[in-house]
């Protein structure tokens, strides 16, 4: 049985392909710049092929696909891929789980598609182009909000008019759910139940942090959009919306080229001016340099305000994880997020901490929150969605 997960932007279109007999990835890659040339990048057995191609859009990337996918003799047959599983960005109120795409499906889909108008009309794109390619193999939409519907209104709505959440559906949504909702089940399975208290820190370029409570999504950082939380790589995280006006007037810009400099020139890369790369950001920081202390130190800071928020939201917390590139690779942002839950009797062990990309407890025994450092695997997740709603 072999699933494809789907993650297909505005110009490019991510794949795995998995044999869920063993959850093993038979291959990955990606298409690109479509729309505009074309190239893609595909992984299988240890080779890497790429070709520039012409894509004009999406169903020239599925279709290249999928040609590939016999010609480099990655299956036998098409017949072979039984499901397809899409991540979606927004799913709004209007989905809180998976489900198999139907014309309903879509219908609810198109009706959201402003609330995320980057991202879900493309991931749209790539279930038509699917449907059209493969029409007797069942698509999934899998979405990163899905996860964080279980909040409670006192968490999800903001304190502005009431209006505005009945009218135009103003209210916290969060992301990276998909990603939150894989750590919960490993994190059940290193416990052995399904009753914990987790702090879960997706920390890549973009990040959030979630309070999770018996399997189940108390809290999130992101809000309304993916801008909102902790500081990240290029995106400011929460601020005082009032700063705009005069940052407006004093560079001449207009809301949307602002709300750009928050979501693309922010963050690590906005306050160090060095670079959104946490790697660049670390070899600065051991280099001495002020600036990339003074980010470093705040990006550390503002990861330790949400954990102790959802610690004490949570009434303490059973386990703290680390994931994506910054919480699988730096040794160092751990330790300063640690060092600065001292007070909560949080130790993590320094040899064990220099782990990166491994399943592994950093912790010390006495520490009074186990910490661990977690893969993420999104692509993973959707396609074990994808399994269980079409063995149905
Ligand atoms: P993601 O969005 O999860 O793919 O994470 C990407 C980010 O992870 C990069 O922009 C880097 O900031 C960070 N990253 C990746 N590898 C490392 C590493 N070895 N050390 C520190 N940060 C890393």
């Amino acid at each position: 049985m072999k699933i494809i997960s789907i993650n297909a932007g505005s110009s490019s279109l991510k794949f795995s392909l998995i044999n869920m007999e063993d959850e093993s990835v038979i291959a990955n890659g990606v298409f690109e710049r479509i729309g505009i040339d074309g190239k893609y990048t595909i992984k299988f057995n240890g080779e890497k092929y790429t070709e520039d191609v012409q894509l004009k859009d999406h169903n020239d990337a599925v279709n290249i696909l999928l040609e590939k996918l016999i010609s480099l003799k990655i299956v036998n047959s098409l017949d072979e891929i039984e499901g397809v599983g899409h991540r979606v960005v927004q799913g709004k109120d209007l989905f809180d789980k998976t489900v198999i795409v139907d014309d309903e499906v879509m219908e609810k889909l198109e009706s959201i598609k402003h609330f995320a108008p980057l991202h879900n009309p493309a991931n749209m794109l790539g279930i038509k182009a699917f449907q059209k390619a493969l029409p007797n193999v069942p698509n999934t939409v899998v979405f990163d909000t899905a996860f964080h519907q279980t909040m409670k209104p006192e968490t999800y709505l903001y304190a502005v008019p009431y209006q505005w959440y009945e009218k135009y559906g103003i209210r916290k949504y969060g992301a990276h759910g998909t990603s939150h909702r894989y750590i919960t089940e490993v994190t059940s399975n290193l416990l052995g139940t399904e009753n914990f208290k987790l702090i879960s820190c997706h920390i890549g370029n973009g990040a959030s942090i979630t309070a999770i409570k018996d399997g189940k999504c108390v809290d999130t950082s992101m809000g309304f959009t993916p801008l909102a939380g902790v500081m990240m790589g290029t995106r400011s995280g929460d601020i005082d919306p009032s700063l705009l006006p005069p940052v407006m007037e004093a560079e001449n810009k207009d809301i949307n080229a602002i709300i750009n400099d928050l979501n693309k020139n922010s963050g690590v890369l906005g306050l160090s001016g060095i670079s959104s790369d946490m790697r660049d950001l670390e070899d600065a920081y051991n280099k001495g340099n002020e600036r990339a202390i003074l980010t470093m130190n705040k990006y550390a800071r503002r990861i330790t305000d949400y954990i102790a928020q959802y610690y004490v939201l949570l009434g303490g917390a059973d386990v703290i994880t680390f994931t994506a590139g910054v919480g699988e690779n730096s040794p160092l942002v751990r330790k300063l997020v640690c060092d600065n839950l001292a007070c909560l009797g949080i130790k993590i062990d320094e040899e064990k901490n220099q782990v990166r990309g491994k399943q592994t407890l950093i912790s010390t025994e006495d520490s009074k929150v186990k910490v661990y450092v977690i893969p993420t695997d999104e692509e993973l997740m959707i396609a074990r969605d994808t399994l269980e709603l079409i063995k149905r």
